[in-house]
This record gives C-alpha cells, sequence and structure tokens, in this order.
C-alpha cells in the first residue's frame, strides 16, 4: 500500500486530527487542521510540508474540534481560502457550542470565518486530482469524505477508521436516525472502488473490505443493543482519567472517540 507522492499525511498525536496535504506544482490544499492547543505544532509541520508553496485552501471533513480548532491560526498564517461542509455553516455561523460537541466534551477551538462550504455530490480540485465529495453523516450529521476514483484513494475523516469509526453521540443526544446514517455511509464507502482509506485518526491503510466488516460489526452490535453505544459514549466523555481534571488542554477526551495510543 503506497500512497501517491503528492498526497501526504502529517499523522497527529492526541487528539488533533491528522492533516492531509494535497499537493499541486507551487501550491497545496489542506484536509483538517487539529486541536487548537496544538496550533503551534501544526503551522510549524505545515510549513515544512509545504516548502515554500502557497496554501491555496484549508478543508474540513467536519467541524468537531479535533479537526477545526487549528483553523483560525493557519488562515492567520497562511491567508488561505477555508471551505468547510454546507451542513456545518450555521453551527460556525453561530458558534453552536452544544452542536459542535465543544461543551459536552470540554474541549475548546478558536472561532474563525469560512469562505464557502461544499456538499456530497460536489466535485472539487484539490492537489493533482480530482475528489469528490461524499455525504458521511453518523459520527457527525454534516461530515463529508473525498474520494478520489483516479487514485482510489478516500479521505474519510471519522466515518471510517481501520479500526471501527468516530462514536455516534446523535443517537442519544435527540437524533435517533445516526445509527441509520451510520450505516448508508458505511454502505457508500462499501459502494466505491477504494484501495486506501486516509482515516481522520491512525495511518492510511489498505484492506479496506476488512476494516469495513470490523466497522459493520460493531455497528451491528450497536443497532442490537444501544445500551453499548451509550457506554461507549459515556467512556469516550467521561474516561476515568478525566476524573478531577477539568482542564481542555490535558482533556483525555476526545470528541471522536479515538483513543490514541500513548
Ligand atoms: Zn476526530
Amino acid at each position: 500500500m503506497k500512497l501517491p507522492e503528492n498526497i501526504q499525511v502529517i499523522e497527529r498525536g492526541w487528539l488533533s486530527a491528522n492533516n492531509i496535504v494535497l499537493h499541486a506544482r507551487g501550491e497545496a490544499v489542506v484536509i483538517d487542521s487539529g486541536y487548537v492547543v496544538h496550533a503551534p505544532q501544526t503551522l510549524a509541520l505545515l510549513e515544512h510540508a509545504l516548502a515554500g508553496k502557497r496554501l491555496a485552501r484549508l478543508l474540513n471533513t467536519h467541524c468537531h474540534s479535533d479537526h477545526m480548532g487549528g483553523n483560525a491560526a493557519i488562515q492567520r498564517k497562511f491567508r488561505c481560502r477555508t471551505s468547510i461542509p454546507e451542513g456545518e455553516a450555521p453551527l460556525i455561523d453561530r458558534w453552536d457550542e452544544r452542536e459542535l460537541i465543544l461543551s459536552a466534551a470540554d474541549q475548546r477551538a478558536e472561532r474563525f470565518v469560512y469562505d464557502d462550504t461544499f456538499a456530497g455530490g460536489d466535485t472539487l480540485e484539490m492537489g493533482e486530482y480530482e475528489w469528490q465529495v461524499l455525504a458521511a453523516p453518523g459520527h457527525d450529521t454534516h461530515a463529508v469524505m473525498f474520494y478520489s476514483p483516479q487514485t482510489r484513494v478516500l479521505i474519510s475523516g471519522d466515518a471510517l477508521w481501520e479500526n471501527g469509526f468516530g462514536a455516534v453521540f446523535g443517537q442519544l443526544f435527540g437524533r435517533d436516525t445516526a445509527l441509520a446514517e451510520t450505516r448508508e455511509t458505511l454502505e457508500r464507502v462499501a459502494a466505491l472502488d477504494c484501495e486506501i482509506v486516509i482515516p481522520g485518526h491512525g495511518q492510511p491503510f489498505g484492506n479496506v473490505g476488512a476494516a469495513l466488516a470490523r466497522a459493520f460489526s460493531r455497528l451491528k452490535g450497536y443497532e442490537e443493543d444501544v445500551t453499548r453505544l451509550a457506554r461507549h459514549v459515556v467512556k469516550v466523555l467521561f474516561p476515568p482519567t478525566s476524573l478531577g481534571c477539568r482542564s481542555s488542554p490535558n482533556s483525555t477526551r476526545a470528541t471522536c472517540g479515538w483513543r490514541h495510543r500513548r
């Protein structure tokens, strides 16, 4: 499994999402900006990756704090255009800390503005390739994935990891279609001729069929007994190590439920 050279993944530690840099001649695009407290590191890593190229555009797979927390810092430094999924726009406009799962997860993000939006069904030119925007509701109602048929690479955000997917909070908090949407999203991935997945957290992986089988199996468990999902969400939002620790920079909670090996 080898990514094309002009697709670069900067894998980040707890709790920042990966930064994915799509290079073209003279300029580049970055997808997701990490968590706010890692912004200085994000800027340094990005500057190194760009090696003098212009950063033309910043996009987010979805607007949880571990994916958009560094947006404002990147905008200040690189003066790039910023694009977010259409459905996230009202939440960003009013900076809805509840809907953005900032307050529940005891997390922060620096407020930012965006230039434009995109939605499932759009095609975007990013780096050297065309990318299809695919709706990916479930973990986040408004999330998207990006798929390049030419390279057969999928940028999945938290819709599919090598071992599972981002916690489906919505099913427990007033959106009882969230598990059904998660299934639709996984089926959307299964219908692609995808060779490599670049997840929001962890290394890029091949053997997409096996990852999907694990994800479907986990989903089936939740569908059969939603208390399993409830227990998982409680673990994500209130891990034992977070007790007595309310400060966001040291928070052990991840909006998506990803647990980084530390
Ligand atoms: Zn995430």
